[in-house]
């Protein structure tokens, strides 16, 4: 019984903090170690639930969603000979994506680790894997993109199919639309992307509309669920619970990947919407469920977005990681974590392991809010999910 705790593999290496644009730049890997930390803290890191480092991945893995030529780009930049006329044009010497020395290695290691959690949760190595490193997904065919350089979701999905001849459910739960992803499969049946996300009419990218549905084969294999600004958990896991068992039910999947972006929560700097811990807790928890329900259990689980990452990342993260592993986490935040990283953060840290929403200030217009989110559920549910189910009787799936 899956209720017991399953074998979980966390994917970390102390040189994925190599992928760092600059010292002022959001991305900060930081956040990952003091992920590492607090589940150490906590206990969460046992015999069943271990940390594994990835490999890098190869060029020929990179290349089976990029361009030979954005690799190229992307190589040059890392080694410092690329002009930035040349650069631009790849989407690289952005504001958003920065050029730094070994970039393209930094980069093919985060890669490395999301195959790597596939191919541990399709052998059977591991119950559930989860790549806190990966979700990088922005990234397109020839294009870095939203701090993403290669989208390592993708090179997973991949393999998922080549490999195992999975067909795979991708849900993106990060405040940002997973429109890399998207577009790489838009083609395809064999992949179906969920995201749900802050509506494009407020946040970048700007895509991800509810009419996006995916193209040729991969006609109504693309479904989105746009939030409004300052969405809470409420209203958020309304929509989570109503359609992504539903979908699951209807595409009846080999695995999951899961992204785990948390940059949905209140305190994100970067986004409007107003999730607390327990929206990243519950989404990861229902899927989890839904693995086991329909893919004996196999579940590859990504990082992506959050950047608060002092309060929310090392939290949402951890209770992500215990939420697929079946193992409790304490209600504090224990005390030598705090006391390790209280000096550095530049606010104060967090007492709790999971929100009291009851600490945040209340939404304002919320129930304009949920009502709007409701409005998208309902075309979701009463477009989306038919037109799913006939694709997938017409693909003879
Ligand atoms: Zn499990
Ligand atoms: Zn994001």
């Amino acid at each position: 019984m899956w209720g017991m705790g399953c074998t979980t593999a966390l994917i970390y290496t102390p040189e994925y903090h190599r992928y760092r644009f600059n010292e002022d730049h959001p991305f900060n890997p930081l956040r990952l170690q003091l992920t590492v930390e607090l589940l150490d803290a906590c206990g969460l890191l046992d015999g069943a639930h271990t940390l594994v480092p990835p490999r890098a991945a190869t060029e020929a893995e990179l290349a089976s969603v990029h361009s030979p030529r954005f690799i190229a780009a992307v190589k040059a930049a890392s080694a410092g000979e690329l002009d930035p006329a040349g650069a631009a044009r790849f989407g690289l010497g952005t504001e958003d994506v920065p050029i730094f020395p070994g970039m393209h290695e930094a980069a093919t290691l985060l890669v490395g680790g999301s195959l790597l959690a596939a191919e541990l949760v399709m052998e059977g190595r591991a119950a559930h894997a989860f790549n806190i490193g990966g979700g990088l997904h922005h990234a397109g065919f020839g294009l870095a993109s939203g701090f993403c350089v290669y989208n390592d979701i993708a090179v997973a999905c991949r393999r998922l199919i080549d490999r195992y001849g999975a067909r795979v459910l991708y849900i993106d739960n990060d405040a940002h639309h997973g429109d890399g992803v998207q577009d790489l499969f838009y083609d395809t049946d064999r992949v179906l992307t969920v995201s749900f996300h802050e509506t494009g009419r407020y946040l970048f990218p700007g895509t991800g509309a509810t009419d996006e549905r995916g193209r040729g084969d991969g006609y109504g294999f693309a479904i989105n669920v746009p939030l409004e600004p300052f969405t809470d958990d409420a209203s958020w896991l309304e929509g989570f619970e109503a359609l992504v068992p539903a979908i699951a039910r209807l595409y009846r999947p080999d695995v999951i990947v899961l992204q785990n972006g948390c940059d949905g929560h209140c305190l994100d700097p970067l986004t409007h919407l107003c999730a607390t811990t327990r929206t990243f807790e519950g989404a990861a928890a229902l899927v989890h469920d839904l693995a086991h329900e329909h893919c004996d259990g196999r579940l590859i689980a990504l990082g992506g977005g959050g950047y608060d990452i002092w309060r929310v990342a090392p939290r949402a993260w951890a209770l992500v990681w215990a939420a697929l592993g079946g193992q409790t986490v304490p209600p504090g935040v224990p005390a030598a974590w705090r006391d390790r990283w209280a000096a550095r953060s530049p606010v104060p840290l967090p007492a709790a392991m999971r929100d009291d929403p009851a600490d945040y200030p209340p939404v304002p217009r919320q129930p304009e809010i949920a009502a709007a989110n409701a409005r998208t559920y309902a075309t979701v549910r009463d477009i989306s999910l038919p037109l799913l189910e006939r694709r997938m009787i017409e693909r003879g799936s």
